[in-house]
């Protein structure tokens, strides 16, 4: 059993978020976890990157004060509870969950989290948002895989609703119990899958988003009535087309040949997709996708 002190250590501990990485995500994840009420210590190995999450944090809490999402009060109440750490040592001082928002890159994960496992006390849950990595793998550089899951958030944080908790070999009951909580504190509602690859979101995405390339090149219907059909008939915000642009058609073939490699046959990535990435038809990003956004911002 724990010892009064380990339980009251951990209670005092969880006002305190620890977020590694400040970019894309991490500055999402340090905005949710601030306007949730916890002291939030943004790291990152790039100063630069910290100041720019900063100012990318107060752009998005303006934005939740015009759209009625927060009062001002909580909003500046959040920005204040945000502390930017260039180190990491201090970063980790006082905090009782951790989350890794580094980029998606074994080695860079293993050395992350050799690091927090020897900074954080034994009792703190280490949690990475990693898209597809193994957390098991990540886990096992630690020397408490029982705490340490996934717990993969979605772009844009601020507004996606969703974290899936990422269950490894290893990971506990008490750990999984401990990042619910702290994701509904967090505004977020949880799903708890065991680590497989692409999730649910991720698998289930690539799929539809597949087979509406294989439907294109079939001459089945425009790619317009495809997205038309998915959002009018089947109520999806965004249809597969659309979406794909969005995230990225060289982003979706590298899921899609990572499903393929990990889950068999069924993923093979449709030639049409594998086409427009070799065109440079990336997608929204490149000015033209499967649409043409030429004279778009
Ligand atoms: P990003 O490149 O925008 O940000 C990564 C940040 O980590 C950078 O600011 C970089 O300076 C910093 N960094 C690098 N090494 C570091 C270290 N050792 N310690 C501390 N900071 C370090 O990446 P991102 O898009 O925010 O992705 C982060 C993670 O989230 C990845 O694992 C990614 O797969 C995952 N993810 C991304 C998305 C997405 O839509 N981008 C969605 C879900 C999950």
């Amino acid at each position: 059993m724990r010892s009064r002190r380990a339980n009251i250590r951990a209670r005092v501990g969880l006002q305190t978020v620890a977020v590694i990485g400040s970019g894309l995500m991490g500055r999402g994840i340090a905005y949710c976890a601030a306007a949730g009420g916890f002291r939030t210590a943004l790291h990152d190995v790039s100063a630069e990157a910290l100041e720019r999450a900063l100012s990318r944090i107060r752009v998005d809490l303006d934005e939740g004060v015009s759209r009625g999402k927060l009062s001002p009060a909580d909003a500046s109440g959040a920005l204040g509870r945000i502390v930017l750490e260039p180190e990491l040592e201090p970063a980790l001082r006082g905090a009782g969950f951790v989350i890794e928002a580094v980029p998606e890159d074994i080695a860079i994960k293993l050395s992350t989290f050799a690091r927090l496992d020897s900074l954080c006390p034994a009792e703190v849950v280490l949690a990475s948002n990693t898209s597809a990595l193994s957390v098991t793998e990540i886990a096992a550089a630690t020397r408490r895989p029982e705490r340490v899951l996934g717990m993969h958030f979605f772009n844009p944080v601020p507004k996606m609703k969703l974290v899936e908790i990422v269950r490894a070999l290893d990971t506990g009951e008490a750990a999984v119990a401990a990042t619910v909580e702290v994701a509904r504190r967090m505004g977020k509602d949880t799903v708890v899958v065991k680590e497989s690859p692409g999730f649910i979101t991720s698998r289930i995405n690539a799929m539809i988003g597949n087979e509406a390339f294989f439907m294109l090149e079939e001459g089945v219907a425009s790619a317009r009535d495809i997205d038309k059909a998915l959002k009018l008939g089947l109520n999806h915000p965004m249809g597969p087309f659309e979406l794909a642009d969005l995230v990225g058609l060289d982003t979706r073939l590298s899921v899609l040949e990572f499903l393929h490699r990990t889950l068999g046959e069924k993923y093979r990535p449709a030639p049409l997709l594998v086409q427009h990435v070799k065109a440079g038809r990336l997608g929204r990003k490149a000015g033209r996708g499967v649409y043409d956004y030429a004279g778009e911002e």
